[in-house]
């Protein structure tokens, strides 16, 4: 709207997956979203339809399992506004995800940009087995990684036992590498992939795949010694690899099957499992419901029941017809199963938990890819762990985290002792994939008499206002609104559950801004010193406060800032509330470039002990912004209430045309400025 083109520059679409709340089932659910949110999808309807942009409906599924189904290909480059569009990695593209900024830029017809990445190699040798899954390959790579190992950094996968993976099982894999914040993951092409072109009807593609195959892999030099090409080398054998379950309150702590049980008990962890949910963009194909209702059917068979509450979420229409029809959501009900719509539900907080006491130490487990503390559910007496669908099922049927399927039985309703086989799946529906109204809106030919429509008073939606520009001088007498202590993900900067609603309405959303931060003056969240007032409150009612008295402030935080989700809405709030610095020990990627783009400083310690020297009541004055340069450090020098002071010396990643967003007041300024002149 703001470039003031008639229709978008490159092949674009809009997905509605992250505001149906899960409460009561799929058809009660979606009905219900689709009444709630019917403003926003009406406005995100008219302007697909207007600018030529694809429209899938609420209900249609979740984007990355849609854009595998319908869109990514071997050899192609993407960009999408969620973590994990890597997910199409797993068919041979290159998909990253980024901020809204970002992708609007290139919707605009502005070329996008990013840091030469590392590139990480994968060598995966073996053969699958038994109860271990794709999941279980990067649940392993997440724990040598960690969340900060991936940081800039490509991922690629080869290897025998990368070929023996299902196109879908790849995904799983390259979904999964924003939790170790790798820029994307990737694999070559290989025969599975034009299989599930096929599959997915897309044969003529799969005819190109194949007769561009050798331009669609490494080349067999790098694979035979990938130490010359690759920063850095994995080997996994998949023969010995176990199943894992990561958890609780990170991705990255990871348990070999074997040894959760007592992980569970020397870490105190409740081992009464309440809930097991199977779905998100990461598991929600086929294979991966075929595969879990392998278990169910054979529960059912031997007189289990699920002892926990058991949720399924199928990423798209399609899959949930077919799986539907192939008689597998009856096998999920035949042991206490719910089916949710096809959306994020509870894997972004859209979950209406039925919860007997919150303050309850609880225990979930699912096949979603996030697992921070408050995402799933909001209560930070949840410990969520992640694990494969099929090793999610057989928990939720035991009720009981430390069960082990591999090893243990369990008591049926007959009073007999039982085991449950291996479980077994497909990637492929034997009778092909089937749907009646997969959920698509092709825009219009010609959109210009379409009409976008916002009321004035909703609370919902509001056209952005442009941000002021830069002064032009140094930045003086700024006051800290928050030093952040620990993990500070964008969900701990910009909450969703609840929240998402207001996503399209920037002042309201902004009242959730860093309320999940912890404070490292006194560890609590949402509560920060006031200095004109000289209480505590909350930290978007005190940072409103700093901005009608005109006093610019600083966020401080720790180590790998802005971490998972790509939510630009973690930069725009505090720009709209008037920080005017986020100063960290390092940045997630993703944040730090959305920073860039909302014209916010996005700063490092040069000495990350300077970290320690930030005091509650610190005064401090920003130094050098007028002859700020790429690779040029900036001074801060630090006030402190006793008298004493501290210069520090702050980094900074921007390059030019950073630096010209900077100076704009945000990078849709300089759009907005281009757009003016062209026409
Ligand atoms: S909210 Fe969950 S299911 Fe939805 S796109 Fe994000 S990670 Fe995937």
């Amino acid at each position: 709207m703001q470039a003031g083109r008639p229709s978008v520059a490159v092949p674009s679409t809009v997905h509605c997956d992250h505001l149906i709340q899960a409460k009561a089932g799929a058809v009660a659910d979606l009905n219900e979203a689709v009444d709630k949110n019917k403003e926003v999808y009406d406005f995100l309807a008219s302007v697909s339809n207007k600018y030529g942009i694809g429209f899938w409906k609420p209900g249609a599924g979740i984007i990355h399992q849609v854009l595998l189904e319908n869109y990514a290909f071997p050899g192609g480059l993407m960009i999408g506004t969620d973590s994990h569009t890597p997910n199409a990695g797993g068919l041979g593209m290159i998909a990253i995800g980024v901020g809204g900024a970002d992708a609007c830029d290139v919707m605009a017809g502005l070329p996008w940009e990013l840091k030469m990445p590392r590139l990480i190699g994968v060598h995966l040798t073996g053969r699958l087995s038994g109860w271990a899954s794709a999941k279980d390959v990067i649940l392993k790579v997440a724990g040598i990684l960690t969340v900060k190992g991936g940081t800039d950094a490509i991922l690629e996968y080869f290897g025998d036992g990368a070929r023996q993976l299902s196109a879908t099982g790849k995904s799983t894999i390259c979904n999964m590498g924003a939790e170790i914040g790798a820029t994307t993951s990737l694999f070559g092409y290989d025969a599975s992939m034009a299989a599930y072109l096929r599959g997915t009807g897309r044969e003529d593609l799969a005819e190109w795949t194949e007769a561009l195959a050798e331009e669609l892999t490494g080349d067999p030099e790098v694979y035979a010694r990938p130490q010359d090409y690759f920063d850095q080398v994995i080997e996994i054998n998949l023969d010995e690899l176990e199943p894992h379950i990561n958890g609780p309150f990170t991705p990255d702590l990871a348990w070999p099957l074997s040894q959760f049980a007592e992980a569970v008990r020397t870490n105190g962890w409740p081992s009464k499992l309440d809930v097991g949910l199977i779905g998100s963009c990461t598991n929600s194909s086929y294979e991966d419901i075929s595969r879990s209702a392998s278990i169910a059917a054979q529960a059912a068979s031997k007189n289990l029941k699920a002892r926990s509450e058991f949720t399924i979420t199928p990423g798209s229409e399609m899959v949930r017809y077919t799986v539907e029809r192939d008689g597998m959501l009856e096998q999920f009900d035949a042991i206490g199963g719910v089916v949710l719509a096809n959306a994020c539900g509870p894997c972004i907080g859209q979950w209406a938990r039925h919860s007997d006491d919150p303050n309850r130490k609880n225990s979930i487990i699912t096949s979603f890819n996030r697992n921070f503390a408050k995402r799933n559910d909001g209560n930070p007496n949840t410990h969520a762990f992640v694990a494969s669908p099929e090793i999610v099922t057989a928990l939720a049927i035991a009720g009981d985290l430390t069960f082990n399927p591999l090893t243990d039985t369990l008591l049926n309703t007959e009073g007999v002792q039982v085991k449950l086989d291996e479980p077994q799946g497909l990637s492929f529906p034997p009778r092909g994939f089937a749907v009646e109204d997969a959920g698509y809106q092709a825009p219009a030919d010609n959109g210009t008499e379409v009409k976008v429509q916002v009321r004035p008073d909703s609370d919902r939606l509001q056209l952005l206002e442009p941000f002021s520009p830069w002064e032009g001088h140094d930045l003086m007498d700024l006051r800290l609104l928050i030093k952040a202590q620990g993990k500070c993900t964008t969900d701990h900067i910009s909450m969703a559950g609840p929240w998402l609603k207001f996503r399209g309405h920037l002042d309201n959303i902004s009242n959730n801004m860093l309320i999940g931060a912890v404070n490292a003056f006194n560890g609590q969240t949402n509560h920060v010193y006031n200095p004109m007032n000289e209480t505590y409150g909350p930290v978007p009612d005190v940072q409103r406060a700093f901005k009608a008295a005109g006093v610019g402030t600083v966020v401080v935080g720790d180590e790998n800032y802005g971490e998972g989700s790509s939510r630009e809405h973690a930069a725009m709030e505090p720009r709209h509330l008037g920080v005017r610095v986020i100063l960290v020990r390092s940045f997630a990627r993703i944040h730090e470039t959305n920073l860039k783009k909302q014209g916010m400083l996005a700063l490092t310690f040069a000495n990350k002990a300077d970290y320690d020297l930030i005091q509650e009541h610190d005064r401090m004055d920003l130094l050098g912004l007028t002859t700020m340069r790429p690779g040029q450090p900036l001074q801060m020098v630090l006030r402190h209430l006793d008298g004493s002071a501290h210069t520090i010396t702050l980094n900074h990643s921007y390059n030019e045309t950073q630096l010209a967003w900077f100076r704009a007041g945000g990078a849709l300024n300089i759009i907005r400025q281009n757009a003016g002149k062209a026409s």
